[in-house]
């Protein structure tokens, strides 16, 4: 090999490394503007991400608040639907005794299954609470003798409106008697 020969490979040679170390150059530029959109990017999620978690946090409170007014709602079901039970079982002796009686509501009773109905619907507002319309009625404000039901006035006594429902009349906590409707 002469000597102009290795002198013109060693020229090619350094060339070449020499644009081999340039694309380094340009490749670890590129990494490092990559790495910078990539952290805030990252930093962009991150916010994003906080956001979140505190909105989910405060639904977990809307949620808790709206599980409550659920088991609320079910213990009041529960209440009525027992009510009905009750209410639906007279109804049907009832309707009973008014297919047994010769048609025309000219039968021993005299009433028809229309009026027996409303008397029942009468009976029913007498013995269920008027403030929810969905327990019946078990105590007295012994002080103006109206009738409602313990949940209903345990409540007013809890938040110091001791006023009764239908006439308004101060009451005492221990103005509240219990009573009991037998059939
Ligand atoms: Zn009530
Ligand atoms: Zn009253």
């Amino acid at each position: 090999m002469s000597a102009r020969l290795a002198g013109t490979n060693t020229k090619k040679i350094e060339a070449a490394l020499s644009q081999k170390t340039q694309e380094v150059d340009d490749i670890t530029e590129k990494c490092r503007s990559d790495l910078d959109a990539e952290r805030a990017e990252r930093a962009k999620l991150e916010g994003a991400l906080e956001q979140l978690r505190l909105k989910a946090g405060g639904e977990g409170k809307v949620v808790g608040d709206l599980k409550a007014k659920v088991d609320e709602l079910q213990e009041s079901l529960a209440a009525e639907s027992s009510s009905r039970g009750k209410l639906q079982d007279t109804v049907r002796v009832l309707e009973k005794t008014a297919a047994g009686a010769p048609s025309g509501g000219g039968g021993k009773s005299g009433f028809s299954v229309e009026q027996l109905e409303l008397q029942v619907n009468s009976l029913r507002n007498k013995v269920m609470c008027n403030v929810c319309n969905v327990r019946e009625k078990e105590v007295m404000i012994t002080r103006c003798g109206h009738t409602f039901c313990k949940a209903c006035i345990d409540e007013r006594i809890t938040s110091r409106a001791r006023q009764c429902p239908s006439c308004n009349d101060k009451f005492a906590a221990t103005e509240v008697a219990k009573i009991w409707l037998t059939e």
